[in-house]
């Protein structure tokens, strides 16, 4: 799941990306407003943390305003130092789907922020199930035919991804743009080595192909083959 972050304050911004991350999260950041809007108006993203007050051409509410009159409809949390009610009646209004207001626990912002990727715009329950493989995704875990499978940070996002959109073929491109940063230098080789050890991990043990090639377009994991 790709996060973007819009906030100015560095070191909120660093203590954020350093815990989405370890939640296994892809974290783009953004320290200013002009960046902020650009990148959330162009990036695919599956949730988008906002502060209210950014320096720039526009503030949170004004960046979540014309992002959904843009018909982007990627859930977003914003963060203000302001806590009356009118300011979160404000912060609703404008097309925010939460509020938080600062200083605030990572561990209650990152409640929030399931909460919000578990909206029926994203649809999907916590475990994800195709061809022998299922994820959780509040515990993180992988297991194929009750075995347990222990993954790196990418391998755990790819299988994730293939596994939210199964049945599709996805092309290296697709994967990379979902799984790592925006200012990632990723080649296409890296993508073909991380599905190259994602797959020794769960086809080995079991003599299966949990994730089919699709020879010319890229990689598909289907109900079974
Ligand atoms: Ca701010």
């Amino acid at each position: 799941m790709k996060i973007l972050v819009i906030e100015d304050e560095p070191k909120i911004a660093r203590a954020l990306k350093m815990s989405l991350e370890q939640e296994n999260y892809t974290v783009d950041v953004c320290l200013n407003s002009d960046d902020g809007y650009s990148m959330a108006s162009t990036e695919e993203y599956d949730a988008m943390i906002v502060d209210r007050m950014l320096p720039g051409k526009f503030d949170g509410i004004s960046i979540v305003k014309n992002i959904r009159s843009a018909n982007i409809h990627t859930p977003v949390l914003l963060l203000t130092a302001l806590g009356t009610t009118t300011d979160k009646t404000v912060g609703l209004d404008s097309g925010a789907d939460d509020y938080l207001v600062k200083p605030f626990s990572i561990d209650e912002l990152l409640a929030r922020i399931r909460a919000l990727l578990r909206r029926p715009k994203n649809q999907q329950s916590n475990t994800l199930h195709a061809n022998g493989v299922s994820l959780n995704r509040l515990e993180k875990t992988v297991f194929v035919k009750d075995q347990i499978i222990s993954l790196t940070n990418k391998e755990y996002s790819i299988l994730e991804y293939l596994l939210r959109n199964k049945n599709r073929i996805l092309t290296k491109d697709n994967i990379i743009s979902n799984v790592w940063n925006y200012n990632a230098d990723v080649s296409l080789n890296t993508v073909e080595a991380n599905i190259k050890t994602l797959r020794s991990k769960l086809d080995k043990p079991f003599n299966a192909n949990a994730i089919e090639t699709v020879r010319g377009f890229g990689y598909r994991i289907r109900d079974s083959q």
